[in-house]
């Protein structure tokens, strides 16, 4: 099994590993496959993630096959140069690059210029014939060396520099000449020495794989474990090394470096769009150090700035880009994120990948890319990331508000945000978990900033580009950001900013409009989401493609409404008791509660009647026809007790019994575990009269309706929390009487079903025989996860994110469906439940219904339904048809 692959310089072996991502991770493949269609590649190669593996399993040691092959290996792009590495005459230099199974931006550290030390210096300035050239490579080799290898601070050398700059009067970095980079290699060398009490390494290969090393250390560096877990990235993965031969786009004028997007990123567009500097290596236009340029002609005259645009500038290094721009959608059937260097005006190709985009751009991407006939309908529904539509489904800022704009910078990520200014990732989190929300305000963000950025509603930088690292993380976790503001100056001592002449403190509320760049004072009003166009298409696509229903969990009609604009085909759950809690009602529910007997019960119950008669009127008018799935009353008395004297005198008054009675009576109903206490079909077997009035308020308003509007809806009635068959019989009889007595009542009669959910383990196990009473099973699987888990969802909280961290789950079990386990139990349900009924009705409720990898296990089990929360009801349209295709 190879340890290293070569690519470039025609090296094409046919091994399908050398092109496999999970082998030679997501860089790697993609430059193996660049070269081998013909598109300029500096040569190089690419060291296996399982060589990661290993080594950090074998405590940081590298294997003799590993160090030979790699030898080998580094011949080949010595050969396919022309230079050798050491050589002092004509050295070959190179980059030590990470690259990962999946992209996970600036989180781990690269190596430019590798390979330069006293002697090849002067080599490279003799070949070059540019002494400047090669004494600015050195220091920045040893600049980024020593940060990323030696691990020493940055600000070191960046100080340095700034001296060396004031020293001569320079304002710009292109202003020092070749003896200045010269002295200021000297002086960097002396801080390495200093720093770390032993001099820099001059041995190339000592070099080489102390770079190998530190990429495959950063594997496990703090950032990236943070990426990882944000984005459900396994810690077992590694990353590959890719060595290459360095291209220079910092050689003299008609050199350049830039980062380019085949379409607009942001919107979707079909047109170019990028950014690059002349006389620049790599990470130059990410960094935010100098600002870059545009890509094209168009967008520059846009934007109104100066600098001319690649387009202008060399025409044909930017017409040779174009033509790779075309290949590559041409042969990745999607849009392309690409990272390219001029040297001398030739260009060179160093990165590809599928690009990152807003889930605006996502849409119109794909539907545009089947209009061009590029891929097809089914890929363009499998390539859009279901809760990516979250994005689009959520208010962006009314254009009639007032704005107070203090600033203007880039719109970086789209979307509207509104919160409390934060001047640090950690500040961030703090106030998050607070429940502020909160906008972080940063001069640029990095790697260290992500749990900030996760924390935030959005982010905002004085400094850095479109192609930013604020605006790369931003637009991947669907934030608003506004980036390069550079009117925006930050006081982090003072925890103070000037924005132009206007000074806010930290806490004050800001609003960004990703899509404009704006940055305003205050909080600005927002407007519900437009779901025609690429989004209506892509649905209408999905809908054509799955085979489960999706319905929603909603209880107000304003909720029904919504998830029914968002393409709800029912209601999978309907919780009466957030019905209960009404201002006016609760009084009436507490004095039902307290009451000592039924017949006091049935008095305030029969308060309660006409209210949730004409809930449900509402809901079965908005939902005209539609199946509507109501739960008979579930959570546990104690939740709807008094607590506050002012609360138990309203009622002395409306019930006549003192406060004193009350207080007792409250006391009496007190629960020490009221989640498996009294609650669920426990309350309708010890007081029928509940459910009584209840499928009561369902069948006269389902009357009444179907009277009215001549549209029947089917009311699902469902029994919670039952754990036998005899529970479901004895209720399931008082819904039927109650149903009969209705119909004879209004001289009609309606079609429903009664059924269960399935909550329990033990309902789980027995459903064959539940199934014999009920006509459907909906999985309540918030409290199935909870009952087999034995955990207490709103107690998980300290413990969960410790549990994701060691891996014991992989994802929050409350958030992500335990497959494995609670799986079982929805399997063995659903197919002991078929046995006995074949026609039962299959569906889920709980919060994993919105969740695309619960949706997909939905599939596999074949439930007839999933039902979500209003806005996820599109996510889970998306989601039913990708696990359908
Ligand atoms: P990241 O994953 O953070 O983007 P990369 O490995 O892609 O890191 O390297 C960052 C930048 O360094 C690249 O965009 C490119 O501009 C520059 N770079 C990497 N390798 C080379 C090379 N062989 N020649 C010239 N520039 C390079
Ligand atoms: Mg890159
Ligand atoms: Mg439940």
């Amino acid at each position: 099994m190879n340890t290293v692959y070569t690519f470039g310089g025609g090296a094409s072996h046919g091994d399908p590993r050398a092109t496999d991502k999970t082998i030679t991770g997501g860089k790697g493949a993609n430059l193996a496959e660049m070269a081998s269609i013909g598109l300029p590649v500096p040569p190089g190669f690419t060291i296996t993630t399982e060589e990661c593996v290993r080594y950090l399993r074998e405590g940081s040691d590298f294997s003799d096959k590993l160090r030979s092959d790699v030898a080998e290996a580094l011949t080949h792009i010595e050969k396919t140069v022309g230079k050798s590495f050491g050589s002092a005459s004509d050295p070959l230099l190179v980059s030590v690059r990470s690259g990962a199974r999946v992209s996970m931006p600036g989180m781990m550290d690269t190596v430019l210029n590798l390979g330069l030390n006293d002697e090849t210096v002067k080599g490279l300035a003799a070949t070059s014939g540019d002494d400047r050239f090669a004494w600015d490579s050195y220091r920045r080799f040893i600049q980024m060396y020593s940060d990323v290898v030696l691990g020493l601070d940055h600000g070191l050398f960046e100080e340095a520099l700034e001296i060396a700059k004031e020293d001569n009067g320079y304002f710009a970095d292109t202003e020092l000449t070749a003896q200045d980079w010269q002295s200021l290699v000297a002086e960097y060398k002396e801080i390495v020495a200093r720093e770390q009490g032993k001099p820099f390494p001059q041995d190339v290969t000592e070099q080489l794989w102390g770079a190998i090393a530190a990429v495959f250390d950063s594997w496990d560096s703090d950032r990236a474990k943070v990426y990882r877990r944000l984005n459900d990235i396994p810690g077992d993965w590694g990353t590959a090394v890719n060595v290459q031969a360095m291209v220079f786009g910092n050689m003299g004028d008609t050199s350049a470096t830039g980062v380019a997007f085949t379409r607009d990123p942001s919107t979707g567009d079909r047109q170019y769009y990028g950014e690059w500097l002349v006389n620049a290596q790599g990470e130059d236009v990410v960094a935010g150090i100098r600002t870059p340029q545009y890509l094209t002609k168009r967008r520059r005259e846009d934007a109104g700035a100066d600098k001319p645009s690649m387009e202008e500038a060399m025409p044909d290094a930017y017409n040779e880009l174009a033509r790779v721009f075309e290949l590559l959608e041409q042969h990745y059937k999607d849009m392309q994120d690409i990272e390219f260097t001029v040297q001398q005006g030739k260009l060179w190709m160093l990165q590809t990948r599928s690009g990152k985009r807003t889930a605006k751009a996502a849409l119109k991407m794909a539907v545009d890319m089947v209009a061009e006939g590029l891929i097809d309908e089914e890929t363009a529904v499998l390539r859009v990331d279901p809760m990516a539509l979250d994005q689009l489904l959520h208010p962006t800022l009314d254009p009639d508000a007032q704005r107070d704009v203090l600033a203007k910078g880039l719109p970086a990520s789209p979307g509207a945000a509104s919160g409390k200014i934060v001047l640090d990732a950690d500040t961030a989190e703090q106030w998050a978990q607070h429940g502020d929300k909160v906008i972080l305000v940063r001069v640029e963000t990095s790697p260290e900033d992500i749990h900030g950025m996760h924390a935030a509603q959005g982010v905002l930088t004085a400094r850095g580009g479109m192609t930013s690292h604020a605006a790369v993380v931003a637009r991947g976790m669907g934030r608003p950001c506004v980036s390069g503001a550079s009117s925006v100056s930050i006081d982090i001592k003072a925890r103070t900013l000037l924005v132009g002449n206007r000074e806010l403190k930290e806490g004050d509320t800001i609003t960004l409009d990703g899509a404009t760049g704006e940055v305003m004072y205050g909080e600005v009003p927002t407007i519900e989401p437009e779901l025609a166009g690429d989004f209506a298409t892509l649905m209408e696509w999905a809908d054509r493609h799955r085979r489960m229903n999706v319905r929603t969990n909603a209880e107000t009609p304003a909720d029904c409404r919504m998830a029914r604009q968002f393409g709800a085909e029912g209601i999978g759950l309907c919780r009466t008791e957030h019905m209960f809690f009404d201002a006016g009602r609760i009084s009436a529910v507490r004095e039902m509660i307290l009451a000592e007997n039924e017949a006091g019960r049935r008095k305030a119950l029969e308060k309660l009647l006409p209210e949730q008669r004409s809930d449900f009127v509402e809901i079965f008018t908005t939902m005209a026809g539609l199946p509507c799935t109501i739960r008979l009353l579930d959570p546990p008395l104690h939740e709807f007790l008094p607590h506050e004297d002012a609360e138990f005198a309203e009622l002395a008054e409306t019930t006549g019994f003192g406060v004193d009675h009350l207080k007792r009576r409250a006391n009496e109903l007190h629960e020490f575990n009221p989640m498996l206490g009294h609650r669920g079909c426990r309350l309708g077997i010890t007081y029928p009269e509940i459910y009584e009035m209840q499928a009561r308020a369902i069948f006269e308003a389902a009357c009444e309706v179907a009277e009215k509007s001549g549209e029947a809806v089917v009311p699902e009635v469902m029994i919670p929390l039952v754990g036998t068959k005899r529970e479901l019989e004895i209720l399931r009889k008082l819904v039927n009487d109650t149903a009969e007595k209705v119909f004879s009542e209004k001289g009609r009669k309606l079609d429903y079903l009664v059924g269960t959910m399935i909550e329990l383990p033990r309902a789980a196990l027995m459903a064959g025989e539940i199934a014999e009473e009920a006509l459907f099973f909906s999985f309540g699987t918030n409290d199935l996860t909870q009952t087999t888990l034995g955990v207490s969802r709103d107690d998980s909280a300290r413990f969960l994110a410790v549990y994701v961290e060691k891996g014991i789950f992989q994802r929050d079990p409350f958030v992500s469906l335990d497959i494995e386990g609670v799986g079982q139990l929805v399997s063995v349900a659903a197919e002991r439940g078929r046995a006995t009924r074949p026609d039962i009705k299959l569906g889920i409720c709980g919060e994993h219904g919105g969740d695309p990898a619960s949706i997909a296990f939905c599939e596999k089990v074949g439930l007839d339904y999933v039902s979500a929360s209003p806005y996820r009801v599109p996510i889970a349209r998306l989601a039913a048809a990708q696990a359908a295709l």
